[in-house]
């Protein structure tokens, strides 16, 4: 039986949203050079329009953030600056409606999502780290770890304040100043979050937000001022990032693409992990860089678990994303709708099987049916390449050994899951798959204390945890203060 829904909006009107926005420089909002329009996904309306930071732009933001480094920041104690962080968290939570609404607005994602998942977990990471402020020393990088400096930052579209948040709030806790840039479709939050940075009086420089293109961003990480950059975004231009900071002295984490496998075993509760599979592919559209992408089924329970896949993939509710029964919000840009498409005709041409839930998809703004492939080969291109939208590809397997193996035959390592009810089956999979996080009958679980990061074309660096304050602390005590 099928259930209608009446339409229940979040409103809008909990959003101000201004014309125009400068450059969050200094403290201060500022203009720069250009200006770019940025749009809603799932109507292609102007929401407003936003300036485009030139070299000399983020060279202002760069000697901002480095007098506030040299003048405030790095000599204020531990336990002053954790006060800042603690009060920027429970502002994120104070405003969490108006950042779940403009997030779901500038980005097409499901106020659901944006609401329970993207902000309370953007306010966790700065309540996190704001605990670690006073306590560095006990952090296990020696008694007296000192930070780096300015740190660049470059963060892409998919999770827009989030990634601000893994970004922005570890830094900031270990004594270093930041210049951010987030993505050019995806700005509005980020703008938001610095009048949040001035609600909590945060002195000028300590947080600066460039907005602008790849060309913003590659004039933020080449800049000498930087000591360090922290990237999140595709791996073409994390490699791109890695050789203009080669030799640079820079220090440089990536948090990359992702393939991963998310590997249902015969013994597995097959409707919870069917569950576990939605949530692992479609949650987010799947613009999420640790998506499990490519599905591996016991041979013995394949049909059955196609059978329930297929079934609930056509309870899934596509369309405004402001509605809050929506399941699957607006692909986040005409350029990865395109993108999507073409490696679902790649898909086709090369054989495999194509099946699409039957949702009507909206006349106005970027969508994208879920989508599952099966009779898929490990040499396929839905099979090697991340698609980063709301697609599955299917594979099989006989043994625990033929999934290791196939789950690992990615250049990739981010993430994967295991569905089985022996503990000692999972442990034996989580010690063989190459992953930086393995989720056991569960999937797309995130905690600021769990550490996040990659191997291979994934990147390098952790972010979150204990783990990830080393990548923003000298432990050597080497650091130019
Ligand atoms: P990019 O890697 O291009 O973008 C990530 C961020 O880097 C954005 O802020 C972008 O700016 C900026 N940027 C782009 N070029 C440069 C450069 N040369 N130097 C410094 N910064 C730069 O991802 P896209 O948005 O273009 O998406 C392309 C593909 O990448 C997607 O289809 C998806 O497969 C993958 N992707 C993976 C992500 C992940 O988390 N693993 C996240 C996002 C994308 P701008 O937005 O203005 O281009």
């Amino acid at each position: 039986m099928r259930f209608e829904y009446s339409p229940a909006p979040e409103s809008r009107a909990v959003v101000t949203l201004r014309d125009s926005y400068g450059l969050f420089i200094g403290g201060a909002f500022v203009p720069g050079s250009s200006v770019f329009k940025t749009i809603s996904p799932a109507s292609e309306e102007v929401l407003a329009e936003v300036t485009h930071a030139g070299p000399e732009d983020v060279d202002r933001a760069v000697a901002a953030a480095r007098q506030a480094y040299e003048r405030t920041w790095s000599a204020m104690p531990g336990r002053e600056r954790g006060k800042y962080l603690f009060r920027i968290a429970r502002l994120i939570q104070e405003r969490s409606r108006e950042l779940a609404v403009l997030e779901t607005m500038d980005n097409g994602k499901p106020i659901r999502e944006s609401r329970d998942v993207d902000v309370p977990l953007a306010a966790a990471h700065f309540f996190y780290h704001a605990g670690w402020a006073d306590k560095l020393g006990y952090a296990g990088f020696g008694p007296s770890p000192r930070p780096l400096g300015v740190v660049g930052q470059v963060i892409p579209w998919n999770f827009p304040l989030l990634m601000l948040a893994w970004k922005v709030a570890p830094a900031l806790a270990c004594g270093n100043t930041v210049v951010l840039k987030p993505a050019e479709t995806t700005p509005l939050t980020a703008l938001l979050f610095a009048e949040i940075c001035q609600q909590a009086d945060l002195p000028p420089g300590v947080v600066n937000i460039v907005t602008g293109d790849g060309a913003t961003g590659q004039a933020l990480v080449a800049h000498p001022g930087i000591d360090k950059v922290a990237f999140t975004g595709s791996t073409e231009v994390g490699k791109e990032i890695a050789r203009a900071c080669a030799v640079s002295g820079k220090r440089l984490t990536l948090e990359l693409g992702g393939k991963a496998a998310n590997v249902v075993f015969d013994d597995a509760p097959v409707d919870q992990a069917v569950e576990g599979i939605v949530n692992g592919i479609f949650f987010n559209q799947g613009h999420v860089c640790c998506a499990g992408s490519r599905l591996l089924v016991q041979e013995s329970v394949y049909d059955e678990v196609l059978a329930a896949l297929r079934r609930r993939m056509g309870t899934l509710r596509l369309g405004d994303p402001l509605d809050k029964n929506t399941d699957v919000g607006a692909i986040n840009s005409r350029a990865q709708l395109d993108k999507i498409s073409e490696l679902v005709s790649s898909g086709e041409a090369e054989g495999a099987s194509r099946w699409s839930a039957p949702c009507p998809l909206p006349d106005r703004g970027f969508w994208f049916a879920p989508t599952v492939f099966t009779e898929v080969s490990q040499a396929h291109r839905i099979a090697r390449e991340e698609i980063f939208g709301p697609v599955l590809s299917v594979l099989t397997f006989r043994t625990p050994a033929e999934a290791v193996e196939k789950a690992n035959n990615t250049p990739y390592g981010l993430s994967a899951g295991v569905w089985t009810e022996k503990g000692s089956l999972i442990l034996w999979m989580a010690s063989r798959l190459r992953a930086g996080v393995v989720w056991a009958n569960t999937f797309n679980r995130f905690d600021p204390s769990s550490p996040f990061g990659g191997y291979k074309e994934s990147g390098f660096g952790r972010e979150g945890g204990r783990h990830g304050l080393e990548a923003y602390l000298d432990a050597t005590g080497n650091a130019d203060v």
